[in-house]
Order: C-alpha cells, then sequence, then structure tokens
C-alpha cells in the first residue's frame, strides 16, 4: 500500500481529561488500522467530533464544532457526552453520518469503516505500544475507572456514562507502565469519582508481577509511586481513607496534591446537591492533612447560584474559603442543564446574583492563592519542564497540574529538556504562577 493513499480523519477532541482519554484510544485504533490523522478539516476524508455535553455552553460549543466540520468538511462522524441525547445534534445537523454516546469506541470505528474502508499495511502502520496521545509525551492521562454512582442533583454525567465501572489493578498498572517506558514523566490519575476506585469490582485482588493488588485507591496510587515518575490525584472526594494517600504524600510517593471538588461548604447546599461525603467535617480533615502534609497543595471548583442558594448559605461558602485556604480553585455559576434533577428544586437564583456570587467568590479566593502563592518565594521546588522556548521556558512545580493550574517561569544557565525535572530556586511570585532560576539538574 502506498502511505500517501491511507484515509485521513481529522479529529475535534472537546471536554474533559476523561473525554480526552476516549479520543487517544479511538485515535489509537484508527491509526492502528493505517488511517492518518489529517491538521485540517479541509481536505482530510471525514471528521470525528468528541463533544462534551456537560453544561449548555459545553453543548452549544459541540454543536459549534460539528458546524464548522460540517461547512469544512461534510462527512462528519459524532461521539461523546453530547451524543447520548442525539435529537439537538439531528436537528441542527441532519447530515451527520453517526452520532454515538461516550466510549463506544467500536460504533465510531464502525461509522468510519462504513464512510472510508481502513486501507491496513501492518508494517507501515505500526502503533507505538503506549498507544497514540494527545498530550505532550512527557505527562500523560491515567483512567482508572467510568462512569460514577453518585447522583448528585446538578450533574447528569451518571446518565450520560452509567454506573462506576473500576479497571482492574493490574490493567491500570499494565498502561502505566507502558507509558512510563515510552518517556512519561507525570501521570494524572482520573476517573469521575478517583475515591470511590473499585468499589464495583468489590475491591478484588488481581495479579500483578510476583504480588497481586487490591482495586483500592490507597493500594494502587502505593503501586504507582513505585513507578518512579509524578503520580497526580485528580477528582477525589473526601473520604476518610484518603488520609492514607497523604501518608503516600509525605513519602514522596504520590504528589502532594489533591483536585477535590467540594462545590460548596454550606451543609443544606451540600445536601440538595446530594453530594457524596458531605457529611464529613471538611474543615477538620483539610487541617490534619495540612499537619501531616505541609506541602500539601488543594485545588477545588465550586458551584455559585445553586437553585435556593440564600445569602447567608453563599455567605458561608465565602467565610469557609477563609479557614480552608485552598490553593486554587474554580467557579461556575449554575446552569440549569437538561435532565438534571436539581432543576425540579425550584427557587433558581437571578441570573445577576450568580455573577455577583462569582465574581465576590473569586476576588476572594484570588487573595488566597496569591498568599499561598507568595509562601513559596525564597523556597526550592522540583519543576518539570513543559516548555522550551527561545524566549520562554516553562514547567510546573508539584502544585500545578497541567491546563489548570499556574507556571514556573524559569532562567537557567543551560538549555532545559522538555520532561527534565529540575530543582528551580523560587524568587518571586505573582496572581497564577511562578518565577525563578534552576539550581540543580
Ligand atoms: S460525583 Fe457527582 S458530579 Fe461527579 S460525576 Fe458523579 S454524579 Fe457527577
Amino acid at each position: 500500500m502506498n502511505k500517501a493513499a491511507a484515509p485521513k480523519v481529522s479529529f475535534v477532541s472537546l471536554g474533559c481529561p476523561k473525554a480526552l482519554v476516549d479520543s487517544e484510544r479511538i485515535i489509537t485504533r484508527l491509526r492502528a488500522e493505517g488511517y492518518e490523522l489529517a491538521r485540517k478539516h479541509d481536505g482530510a476524508d471525514l471528521v470525528i467530533v468528541n463533544t462534551c455535553g456537560f453544561l449548555d455552553s459545553a453543548k452549544q460549543e459541540s454543536l459549534g464544532a460539528i458546524g464548522e466540520a460540517m461547512a469544512e468538511n461534510g462527512k462528519v462522524i459524532v461521539t461523546g457526552c453530547m451524543g447520548a441525547e442525539p435529537e439537538a445534534i439531528e436537528k441542527a445537523y441532519p447530515g451527520v453520518l453517526s452520532i454515538t454516546g461516550p466510549q463506544q469506541y467500536e460504533s465510531v470505528l464502525d461509522a468510519v469503516h462504513r464512510a472510508i474502508p481502513p486501507l491496513h499495511d501492518p508494517h507501515l502502520d505500526l502503533v507505538p505500544p503506549q498507544g497514540i496521545r494527545l498530550t505532550p509525551r512527557h505527562y500523560a492521562y491515567l483512567k482508572i475507572s467510568e462512569g460514577c454512582n453518585n447522583r448528585c442533583t446538578f450533574c447528569i454525567i451518571p446518565k450520560l456514562r452509567g454506573d462506576l465501572v473500576s479497571r482492574t489493578a493490574a490493567d491500570v498498572l499494565r498502561e502505566a507502565e507502558k507509558l512510563v517506558a515510552a518517556g512519561v514523566k507525570e501521570l494524572m490519575v482520573i476517573s469521575q469519582d478517583t475515591s470511590a476506585y473499585g468499589a464495583d469490582l468489590k475491591y478484588a485482588d488481581s495479579p500483578w508481577k510476583d504480588r497481586s493488588v487490591r482495586a483500592k485507591f490507597v493500594d494502587l496510587a502505593r503501586e504507582l509511586g513505585d513507578l518512579g515518575v509524578w503520580i497526580r490525584l485528580q477528582y477525589v472526594y473526601p473520604y476518610p481513607h484518603v488520609d492514607d494517600v497523604i501518608e503516600l504524600m509525605t513519602d514522596g510517593k504520590v504528589l502532594p496534591y489533591l483536585d477535590i471538588p467540594f462545590q460548596h461548604a454550606n451543609p443544606e447546599v451540600l445536601k440538595r446537591m446530594k453530594r457524596p461525603a458531605a457529611q464529613d467535617k471538611t474543615l477538620a480533615r483539610i487541617k490534619s492533612w495540612r499537619d501531616a502534609c505541609p506541602d500539601l497543595t488543594l485545588r477545588s471548583t465550586f458551584i455559585v447560584g445553586f437553585p435556593g442558594e440564600t445569602d447567608s448559605e453563599f455567605a458561608d461558602l465565602l467565610d469557609w474559603l477563609d479557614e480552608a485556604q485552598i490553593d486554587r480553585a474554580g467557579c461556575f455559576k449554575y446552569e440549569p442543564v437538561a435532565g438534571a434533577t436539581a432543576n425540579a428544586l425550584g427557587n433558581p437564583v437571578a441570573e445577576e446574583i450568580k455573577t455577583q456570587r462569582w465574581n465576590a467568590l473569586m476576588a476572594r479566593q484570588r487573595k488566597i492563592s496569591t498568599q499561598r502563592l507568595k509562601r513559596k518565594v525564597g523556597t526550592r521546588q522540583q519543576v518539570i519542564v513543559d516548555e522550551v522556548g527561545p524566549t520562554v521556558t516553562k514547567g510546573r512545580s508539584q502544585g500545578d497540574a497541567p491546563q489548570i493550574d499556574g507556571s514556573v517561569y524559569l532562567s537557567s544557565r543551560r538549555t532545559l529538556r522538555v520532561g527534565e525535572v529540575v530543582t528551580a530556586k523560587i524568587e518571586r511570585s505573582d496572581d497564577y504562577d511562578l518565577h525563578g532560576t534552576v539550581a540543580g539538574f
């Protein structure tokens, strides 16, 4: 087969890191079958759009991306979260070739085969054993489960993705080991509810090397910690067993970083949201985690303007932020996503109040984040190098996840390599970023 004749697919990946992992799986399969990736829609044989359907604004973005693909190419396959409710897509773009929901890899591939059959030559189309990744070579997302057993009232992910289905520990570890062998220096452990990992498997053991490993969050984190790369835990809920992971952080096995989507602090709002682990005394937990692991970075997200949120419930959230001193936070205004049970709660909060609260929360948090970053000035931090350019070289400290947190801008007496971990002396900070000089390689 002449490689120039390989069918070309243009791919758009929208949404969260979990959707990105789905995209990587589809692309890995396509490459294994001899398809090539095109840089532009124009000139590709077809376009796949992996959509996000979490918020109405994300749906709008997804519809926009489909529209663009239809205009520039005309042969379009839609998959992902928004594909679980195909009506809106069919109405706007009746010419779309196929629409499937999240994780329906086989259906996506079938649709591609129907539209443009593969021209496979295993000698030309070898796929590296770690698969194709959309993240830079030095970091990767490691998805440990799909779906979610919680039923938060603002969220339709369980409807879209179903109940929790965990991978066995051995399966996750095999993938992690391949990624590390391929040069990955940082693994982001993700799922909808990372701390619930393995509950569906009743935490069953699976054979790994000369031992067996339980499908339990802490056991898995410990094994991953032995791979010798940065391990970052995302989307963790404050269940009591998270305390055991703090121990792994103080031992340097996993990064002292937790991404915990608290969403609110007032107990009544949390009850209306049906949040997991909401009954636990989170301020006391945070304090004990920080006592045990002073370098811990906490990231979180919050929703303002949830149905019925009163001025005093919102004030509780601001007070809680002052006490919790979360390092970094994102904030969303509540959106009545179609299908979310919270919409039936009534008492919607007016849009202008949502905006006022959003501004107030962000201003309060900015002050806290700036203060917390300032404490790092004068310290030495490990930094993983993300970008080496003619004028700017930057990376991330252990407290910064890619894409959502800040950067460390570096000066160095020798040229750095992307993926290298260096020690930097931090000289100054601003609202989100640190600046420093490399003091050790
Ligand atoms: S934990 Fe709640 S917000 Fe997260 S996916 Fe599950 S139901 Fe949705």
